[in-house]
C-alpha cells in the first residue's frame, strides 16, 4: 500500500514555511498531495494554475526531479476531509508554527475527526528558521515594496514583485 497524505492550504503563494513542511511530509509518505483550497468568495493573489506552476518549479529545485514527482497538486472547494477521502489519502498534514496554530488546528482536527473518523491529522512542527513566516504577511510586505526573498523561494519572490510590487 502506498502512503498518501494530503497537505491542504491556500498556498497563495508557497512560502519557505510550506517548503519546510513539504520536505518533512515527503520523508513520511510516498505521495504528498498538495490540496489548494478555492473559496468562491475570495479573490486570490495567484490563480490556481499559477500556484500549481510555482509549486512544481519550487519542488524540482528544492527536492530534485524524483522527489518532486511524488508531489501531486489538486484543488478543492468543500470540506478538507472529503477532499482527502476523494483523493484516497487517509492522513492530513498540517504545519504548526506556534500556540495559536495549535489551538486552531486542534479545533479543526477535532471537528474533522468527528465528521470523518477514518481520516487522521498529523502535525509537523515548523523548523526554527521559518516559523515566523505566513503567506498573508509575505503578501503585505510585497505590496509595501519590501524584500520578500528571505521568506519565499526565488521563483515565488520574482512573481510576487511582478504581481504586487510597487
Ligand atoms: P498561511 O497560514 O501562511 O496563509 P496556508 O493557509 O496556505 O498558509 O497554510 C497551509 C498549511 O501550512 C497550514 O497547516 C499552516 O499551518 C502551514 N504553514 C504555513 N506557513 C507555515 C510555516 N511558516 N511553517 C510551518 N507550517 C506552515
Amino acid at each position: 500500500m502506498t502512503r498518501k497524505v494530503l497537505y491542504p492550504g491556500s498556498f497563495d503563494p508557497l512560502t519557505n514555511g510550506h517548503v519546510d513542511i513539504l520536505r518533512k511530509a515527503l520523508g513520511l509518505a510516498d505521495t504528498v498531495i498538495v490540496a489548494i483550497g478555492i473559496q468562491a468568495s475570495k479573490t486570490p493573489t495567484f490563480s490556481f494554475e499559477e500556484r500549481v506552476a510555482m509549486i512544481a518549479e519550487v519542488a524540482r529545485d528544492a527536492f530534485g526531479a524524483d522527489d518532486a514527482a511524488r508531489i501531486e497538486v489538486l484543488s478543492f472547494d468543500g470540506l478538507v476531509v472529503e477532499a482527502a477521502v476523494r483523493a484516497g489519502a487517509p492522513v492530513l498534514v498540517r504545519g504548526l508554527r506556534d500556540g495559536t496554530d495549535l489551538d486552531y488546528e486542534m479545533q479543526m482536527c477535532g471537528m474533522n475527526q468527528e465528521m470523518m473518523p477514518q481520516v487522521q491529522t498529523i502535525f509537523l512542527p515548523a523548523s526554527p528558521g521559518v516559523r515566523h513566516i505566513t503567506a498573508t504577511l509575505v503578501r503585505q510586505v510585497a505590496r509595501m515594496g519590501g524584500d520578500v526573498s528571505p521568506f519565499v523561494p526565488a521563483h515565488v519572490a520574482a512573481r510576487l514583485v511582478e504581481r504586487l510590487g510597487r
